[in-house]
């Protein structure tokens, strides 16, 4: 290891974007993780949307980053990144989300635009981003770049005395890496199907319910979904959820009743109160720069918190003597 080089643990989606943002500003970095690609992220729908994470100012602003970021990488059809246009709907009468003010085309969907049963909604346009390929295509420009991987458990920071830095982007792994009680998993499941056909994507606010009904078109599968358990961890499927995931989209959309199922998905959203993106200088004096905490929204806000962690790093290093 090089006494200058930056150690990004974890090859999630922030690890990774996080990765390719530092080796663009021209910094060494070496990425060390026990799963490449971080198994949540793989699991990720993923629809671009700050969903349920804080605190707003800086969502806003990591949100809007990305946003623009996936919308040009849509332009490619290679990163697995698509501007897909769609319905979120509910059975109860909605407010606008804060976020809707990021999107031009968000409008009130029309009532003939809502399924059966639901009262309310909106139609808007966003980047779904089909996760075994994007990841695939970050994990490539991240070696084209230089970046350096080493696939291996971290047991502490200090396995890193002589780096310039650790960014910890460790997704669940941060509570036990930082000792943060406050971070929590909780579970969720996708089923992913061929594609009968479904160009939008449609999902519906549940509310605090952990039976999730949305759909997402990737070309020639949809990922239907999902589910919310609290506290939960484990990542093996449940063929019960499965099935009840199944039926809840079917029930929305009937030709996937009938559509073959090629994979089941299952991460830990990675939650805590606000999202954790901060430089802290350890006692053992390794500067670690945080960035975890994303809950169900690490897609969205990655390209933003990537950037925010260059920030800190140019506020943190000294400057280098060439
Ligand atoms: C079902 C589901 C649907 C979702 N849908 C969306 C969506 O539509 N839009 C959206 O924006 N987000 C969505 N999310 C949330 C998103 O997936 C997460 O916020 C995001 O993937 C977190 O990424 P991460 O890189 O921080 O963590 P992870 O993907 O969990 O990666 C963590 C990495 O750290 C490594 N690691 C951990 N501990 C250690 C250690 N001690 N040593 C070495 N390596 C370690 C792991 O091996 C892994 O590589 C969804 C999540 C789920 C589960």
């Amino acid at each position: 290891m090089t006494t200058n080089e930056i150690v990004v643990v974890g090859g999630g989606v922030s690890g990774l974007t996080t990765g390719v943002v530092l080796l663009e500003a021209g910094l060494p970095v070496r990425l060390v993780a026990e799963e490449i690609p971080g198994r949540t992220s793989l699991a990720a729908g993923a629809m671009w949307g700050p969903y349920l994470v804080e605190p707003w100012a800086k969502v806003r602003q990591w949100s809007l980053t990305s946003l623009d970021v996936f919308r040009r990488l849509a332009e490619d059809g290679s990163t697995g990144v698509r501007m897909v246009s769609g319905v979120e709907a509910a059975r109860h009468p909605v407010e606008t989300p804060p976020w809707s003010e990021l999107l031009p085309e968000f409008r009130d969907a029309d009532s003939s635009e809502l399924p059966d049963g639901f009262v309310g909604g909106h139609r808007f346009a966003v980047p779904l981003v089909d996760m075994p390929v994007y990841l695939d295509y970050l994990r490539r420009r991240f070696i084209a770049l230089g970046g350096e991987i080493e696939q291996r458990s971290v047991r502490s920071f200090d396995e890193f005395a002589n780096a310039s830095a650790v960014v910890n982007c460790s997704g669940t792994g941060a509570a036990a890496l930082a000792g943060d009680a406050e971070l929590r998993p909780i579970r969720g499941q996708h089923v992913v199907v061929e594609n009968p056909g479904i160009t939008e994507f449609f999902s519906e606010d549940t509310g605090l319910s952990p039976d999730l009904v949305c759909f997402y078109p990737h070309g020639d599968t949809v990922v239907l979904g999902g589910s919310a358990i609290d506290g939960e961890g484990d990542l093996s499927d449940d063929p019960g959820t499965a099935k009840e995931i199944v039926e809840r989209c079917a029930a929305i959309e009937p030709r996937f009743a009938d559509a073959r199922v090629v994979e089941h998905r299952v991460g830990a959203r990675p939650t805590r109160s606000e999202v954790r993106v901060e430089a802290d200088r350890r006692q053992d004096d390794v500067l670690v720069i945080h960035n975890y905490g994303h809950g169900g929204a690490g897609v969205t806000l990655s390209w933003g918190c990537a950037e925010e962690v260059a920030r800190l790093l140019s506020t943190e290093l000294p400057p280098s003597a060439d």
